[in-house]
């Protein structure tokens, strides 16, 4: 017989003979009657399995205990509990995997998300992680759709990358040599002629740079993989490796770039409204009792577009006295953003024209000199979910900015190349995937959306 799944039992039509193989959550009941509670990780609901008591081993059924996996044979019947249409009368049980319950670590419900990120390998099997992992699942795939929809390619960019798109230094080094004994030049630096790739490389914090090649040739492109930053910053919104999604599109002015960003999102989250009801409803009631009202809302409101300089003057006036004091200049820190959002417009807002000097090398000049035709979405309890750009089209400005920044040309020569031949406009933004499942799962810790998170001084599973 064929395993069903529990996602399926559970819209079947009482009738007939079926196989369930999962994990058990509860086993409850008496010498009459046992039931037990099985989840297979389809769905976030269990099925339940009702046994006569009396016609199961004793020892069997001892060995029933949370966290065993076993497998069921037996009817499908209309349930008289609550909660339930369904349920299985057991005819027959096999143990598969035992899970002895002193040793056992989920046991009682309400773990602490600290204590479950110390079980990374198990918390899967909890109500809240199985939801936000099938909720990721699902926005990967809808990421996928949306692009495949509007006839976007996907682009694989490589991951071991000699140039530093964000020039902020912050990459973890690929090398083979040995570490006890590194090659060195005459002048004392290391010689990473003899390095694997006859060069310094590292892993890529954005496939940005290489994502405008394929647009410069493809017209719309995207980009979905794994990054990494060796940034040494412990926040709830920072992880050493996670997943990002970067379109890249020619043709598109700054304001396109804007409408494709806000569309997509929107996208995203009415997916998960309309594809992951179970899981969202359950997370709005075990999580944060505002998700789907927040949810709700950022599909059904425009975005605010603002410019950087506007949002200082509100942020001046304000009168709030932030930890990192407002002028116009800096860098917009997470509390700022989150006034912006939370406090003064109380929507998503969408800032452009930021100060050159505070974005990467690559953005679009403004005509005052002084800005740049950056974008950057600012979402409620986020802060930054999107940062984005018209990218600068003319190699005269380009090699200007690159030769004002002091960066080495010589890793970037094909980059500059395409402003050489054909250049044209164009545009593209990064979401971070985990960002992004933060605002729909409703989850505090960016550790809590994806399966393995890596942290400094984390590397662990
Ligand atoms: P922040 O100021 O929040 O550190 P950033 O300006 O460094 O972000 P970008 O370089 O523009 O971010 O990267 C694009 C997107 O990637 C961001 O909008 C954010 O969603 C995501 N992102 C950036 N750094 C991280 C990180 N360390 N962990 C998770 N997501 C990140
Ligand atoms: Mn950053």
């Amino acid at each position: 017989m064929k395993r069903t799944k529990v996602i399926k039992l559970l819209q079947q039509e009482p009738g007939g003979d079926v196989l369930v193989k999962g994990w058990v959550r509860t086993k409850r009941g008496n010498k009459n009657v046992t039931f037990i509670a099985l989840n297979d990780g389809s769905t976030i609901n269990n099925i339940q399995i009702v046994c006569d008591t009396a016609s199961f081993d004793e020892t069997l059924l001892k060995q029933i205990t949370t966290g065993a996996c076993i497998a069921v044979k037996g009817e499908l019947v209309a349930s008289l509990g609550s909660g339930q249409s369904v349920e299985i009368q057991a005819r027959d049980i096999e143990v598969l995997g035992t899970a002895d319950p002193d040793i056992y670590p989920l046991q009682k419900k309400g773990h602490s998300m600290e204590f479950l990120r110390e079980i990374a390998h198990l918390r899967p099997r909890t109500n809240t992680f199985g939801a936000v992992f099938r909720i990721r699942h699902a926005m990967a795939f809808a990421i996928h759709k949306f692009f495949n929809d509007k006839g976007f390619v996907y682009l694989h960019t490589p991951i071991i990358t000699s140039s530093d798109c964000e020039g902020a230094g912050e990459m973890f080094h690929v090398t083979t040599l040995n570490l006890e004994n590194v090659p060195k030049n005459e002048d004392g630096t290391v010689n990473f002629n003899e390095d694997f790739f006859g060069r310094q490389t590292s892993l890529t914090v954005s496939g940005q740079l290489e994502g405008e090649l394929g647009a410069m040739a493809l017209g719309d492109i995207y980009t979905f993989g794994p990054t990494f930053r060796a940034e040494n910053s412990n926040t709830p919104r920072h992880l050493a490796e996670f997943w990002m999604i970067e379109p890249e599109m020619a043709f598109y002015e700054i304001e396109d770039n804007m409408d494709l960003a806000e569309e997509f999102i929107k996208y995203l989250v009415q997916y998960a409204l309309d594809n992951c009801k179970d899981d969202l409803n359950f997370l709005n009631n075990m999580i944060d009792k505002e998700l789907i009202s927040r949810l709700e809302s950022v599909v059904n409101t425009e975005f605010v577009r603002l410019s950087y300089t506007e949002g200082i003057e509100i942020l001046e006036k304000s009168g709030v006295k932030f930890e990192f004091p407002v002028s116009w200049g800096i860098d917009l820190q997470s509390e700022h953003e989150r006034y912006l959002v939370e406090k003064h417009f109380k929507k998503p807002v969408i800032l452009t024209n930021y100060p050159k000097e505070i974005k990467a090398f690559y953005m679009k000049l403004n005509d005052d000199g002084k800005t740049v035709r950056a974008m950057d979405v600012l979402f409620p309890k986020i802060g930054e979910i999107i940062g984005g750009s018209q990218r600068e089209e003319s190699l005269e400005k380009l090699e200007q900015r690159i030769a004002e920044l002091d960066m080495d040309y010589s890793n970037l020569w094909w980059y500059i190349d395409t402003r050489r031949f054909g250049t044209a406009p164009h545009s593209g933004f990064g979401l971070g995937f985990e960002r992004l499942l933060l605002f729909v799962t409703g989850m505090a810790n960016i550790r809590d959306v994806i399966p393995f998170p890596r942290t400094p001084k984390s590397a662990e599973f």
